[in-house]
């Protein structure tokens, strides 16, 4: 049998290597000028004016949603259907997720739905451009309050009036685990457009100091969520590779559009929508919908005794144990998201993929289906 196809897989080389090498040989292994390089170029890439580089993702939403204003009581409008660390930021802050439900297309936050669950207590929305699909960034600026941009798996996206996201001037969260597509190792990044919120930012990750204030100064309540100066190397040289690495994310797609194409119009499978007018997705994952009647868990489990690694991706934020228990969620409240998550599984996806192993997946993935 053929080697067994993981789902994700960074694209790592001599580059990366050598950059790390350097950090460790100038003994600057964190706080050195390496961080404010690669925020600088990484702000360039999307047309940001600032860029604050921070340790994940999650930290970065949790410093963004600080920076405009959340705070103990507050709700913030959300999508139920995100990786958790979306809606876990804004209980940090002791705020409370207030989710909508999605788009049956794009699978972002519905705007509509976004608007009828606003209250006098919200005090931002938190819209996920989800497997990297634009969210309709003019819909909810409409709506007139603060925005915080959960970007993390949308880099390489335009939004429909062509902004790079992360280029609109809200703060704009990016993530850099292994599997998104620029990665660090663990990491994260908050491109905006205000210099007095980079500040606080910088500030807050940086446990409370001001930049021009000594080691053990500190005028405001902070964090430890700096990425090292080592993690920010391997960013840089992500950063040299990003465009062909994009490139080859979008190749990857299309065969995969391509050979999913029999599999959608027999049995109904369903395949990420296409790009809207402007609207670019930043090739992220590739998730499909298995078709109403088929038990999506025996499928990844199918597909697995067939060597062909695949995940669940996304279950649905509102219905998992803590949110149930805590904020007392229940089936039935978001229906476009709980018919969504049940039926979704992630395929292998990653820039290196090959033709062969695409056909692959898509042979073994119709063996399933069909048999
Ligand atoms: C990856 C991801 C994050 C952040 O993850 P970290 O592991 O903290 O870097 C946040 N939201 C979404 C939608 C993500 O996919």
């Amino acid at each position: 049998m053929s080697e067994e196809i993981p789902v994700a897989k960074p694209v790592i080389g001599r580059e990366e290597e050598e950059r790390v090498l350097a950090v460790l040989r100038s003994g600057q292994l964190s706080l050195g000028p390496t961080g404010p390089e690669f925020e600088r170029r990484f702000a360039e890439k999307v047309g940001a004016r600032h860029a604050s580089a921070v340790s994940s993702g999650t930290a970065g939403l949790h410093l963004a949603l600080r920076a405009v204003g959340v705070r103990d009581g507050d709700e913030v409008v959300t999508s139920p259907f995100s990786f958790v660390a979306s809606a876990n930021a804004i209980v940090f802050e002791r705020a409370t997720p207030v989710f909508a439900d999605i788009d049956p297309v794009t699978l972002d936050l519905d705007p509509a739905a976004a608007a009828a669950a606003v209250t006098e207590r919200t005090t931002a929305v938190l819209p996920v451009h989800i497997f990297g699909y634009p969210a309709d960034l003019p819909a909810f600026e409409r709506l007139g309050l603060p925005i915080v941009e959960d970007a993390c798996e949308a880099l390489g996206a335009l939004d429909r009036e062509g902004v790079p996201v992360g280029g609109r001037g809200h703060p704009a969260v990016f993530g850099f685990y292994a599997n998104k597509q620029l990665t660090t190792g663990e990491g994260g990044l908050v491109t905006m457009g205000d210099a007095s919120m980079k500040a606080r930012i910088d500030s807050e990750r940086n446990q409370g100091r001001a930049p021009d204030m000594g080691w053990l100064d500190h005028d405001r309540l902070g964090f430890n969520y700096r990425l090292s100066d080592l993690q920010a190397a391997v960013g840089l040289a992500q950063l040299d590779r990003l465009d062909g690495m994009l490139a080859d994310r979008a190749r990857v797609a299309a065969a995969y559009r391509e050979a999913l194409a029999p599999l959608a119009a027999d049995v109904g499978l369903g395949l990420p929508c296409e790009d809207r007018d402007r609207e670019r997705r930043g090739w992220f994952v590739f998730v499909v919908q298995v078709p109403r009647e088929r038990d999506r868990d025996q499928v990844i489990r199918d597909l697995r005794s067939r060597g062909v690694q695949s995940k669940p991706y996304l279950p649905a934020i509102h219905l998992m144990s803590y949110y149930r228990e805590v904020h007392g969620h229940r089936e039935g409240e978001f229906p476009v998201c709980e018919d969504v998550a049940a039926r979704s599984v992630a395929l292998p996806f990653f820039p290196e993929m090959t033709e062969g192993q695409v056909d692959r997946v898509a042979a073994v993935l119709a063996e399933v289906l069909r048999g």
